[in-house]
């Protein structure tokens, strides 16, 4: 049963995360069950992993062959697939290499080295003294250094000494990334998220994106874009820059470069950047393995072959124009926003308030899984595989739960 699940992990699990009360044992497109046999449409996707929706058969079909095939060789040996997916991802996103590695936060932690060791021999820092530049509210990850420039308490605190060199300025704000490229001149990159998902997926103003690759530009400094969440469809282009048609210098891929099938990331850059990287400067046994790089090819083309940041995009329209008119007529939904099918919604309550959890809990009984980011935020992120039928069902359950919502 779902209770002995959760007492399972309760009892036996270090308790790092606080999971909605639901233990889910299939799931199949935009739909996930749980152990009582109870569906629920997916408003999650794994924190955007699943954009290709549960178990796509083209993606689980290209790891089970991979699979009896040849699952692991480490970076000792070469093996005939990890080149394949170097060019196809290479090609598909413009650059000239890639680095793959498993998880996001490691994706992070390469573009960091890749970047400080082109700080110093590429533009001349003198050694250890080179800056990145980080937005406020950023989420990157779980590692030591990336904790080291977040500023969110609960992720921070007791876990120093920190890592030094990272330089944190206000988001969204052109000023203060000008103000600290042209007062410092050992600044190597600026990591930007081009929408902040674990924040409460805030859209920057439009042109920001543009504007800050420019200053970087100018100041011969790297534009890195952590598209972990935003990337691969999610937001109604294949990247998020592509909105504003920026070509980072440095892309960080994570989650859906898989479809949610097998931990996969990578960082993508020109020679001119990635060839900073030389044997023994970096890696990862299971970086690059062939069934993650047979799972990523195949995941990559579902995006495009069923044009899912098209759908993205239209759906994305549609729901944000009725949850916007909705926000309207109950007092209970603040604002809405978001881009593609990245959206959230603001719960007029405190930020401490559990109004946005208790809704939570209700779509759940209603047969519908989201998850509050941050306090009374709501994201609202489903497999981009929904059709416009689903959506409207979709929104019809949230409407209803918070119309019905009594705290
Ligand atoms: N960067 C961004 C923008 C993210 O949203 C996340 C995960 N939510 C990460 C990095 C870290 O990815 P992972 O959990 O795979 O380490």
């Amino acid at each position: 049963t779902s209770q002995h699940a959760i007492d399972l992990e309760n009892k036996y699990g270090a308790h790092n995360y606080h999971p909605l009360p639901v233990v889910l044992s299939k799931g199949e497109g935009v739909y996930v069950w749980d152990v009582e046999g109870k569906k629920y449409f997916d408003f999650l996707s794994a924190y955007s992993a699943v954009n290709q929706g549960h178990c796509h058969p083209k993606i689980v079909g290209a790891m089970m062959q991979q699979a009896q095939t040849l699952t692991l060789t480490s970076r000792a040996f070469y093996n005939d697939m990890l080149g394949k997916f170097e060019k196809f991802a290479s090609e598909l996103f413009g650059f000239d290499k890639l680095l793959p590695m498993n998880t996001g936060a490691e994706a992070v932690e390469t573009a960091l080295k890749i970047a400080r060791k082109w700080a110093y021999e590429v533009k001349g820092i003198s050694e250890n003294e080179a800056q990145i530049v980080v937005c406020e509210n950023n989420f990157h990850g779980r590692t030591t250094t990336i904790i080291s420039f977040s500023n969110d308490p609960v992720a921070r605190k007791n876990f120093g000494p920190y890592t030094n060199g990272f330089i944190k300025i206000e988001y969204d704000n052109l000023n203060a990334l000008e103000e600290t490229l042209q007062s410092n001149a050992n600044i190597a990159a600026f990591l930007v998220e081009p929408i902040q998902g674990e924040a409460g997926v805030y859209v920057p103003s439009e042109g920001y994106l543009a504007a800050a690759k420019e200053l970087c530009a100018q100041h011969n400094v790297l534009f890195v874009a952590d598209e972990v969440q935003t990337g691969i469809a999610r937001t109604g282009r294949m990247l998020a820059v592509d909105h504003e048609n920026v070509k980072p210098d440095i892309l960080i891929l994570g989650k859906a470069v898989s479809g949610g099938a097998y931990p996969v990331s990578a960082v993508l850059a020109n020679d001119a950047i990635m060839n900073v990287i030389q044997p023994g400067n970096h890696g990862s046994t299971y970086g690059g393995n062939p069934i993650a790089a047979a799972v990523a090819m195949a995941a990559l083309e579902v995006v495009e072959e069923e044009k899912l940041a098209e759908n993205a995009e239209t759906l994305g329209r549609l729901f944000r124009a009725e949850l916007s008119e909705f926000a309207e007529q109950n007092d209970l939904v603040l604002a809405v926003r978001g881009k593609g099918l990245l959206n959230a919604i603001l719960i007029n309550d405190t930020e401490d308030s559990s109004t946005a959890w208790d809704i939570c809990m209700k779509l759940r009984d209603n047969g519908l899984l989201a998850k509050p980011t941050h306090g009374n935020i709501i994201r609202f992120a489903p497999p981009l595989v929904m059709n416009e039928a689903q959506l409207l069902e979709c929104i019809s359950i949230i409407k209803t739960t918070i119309a019905d919502f009594k705290s």
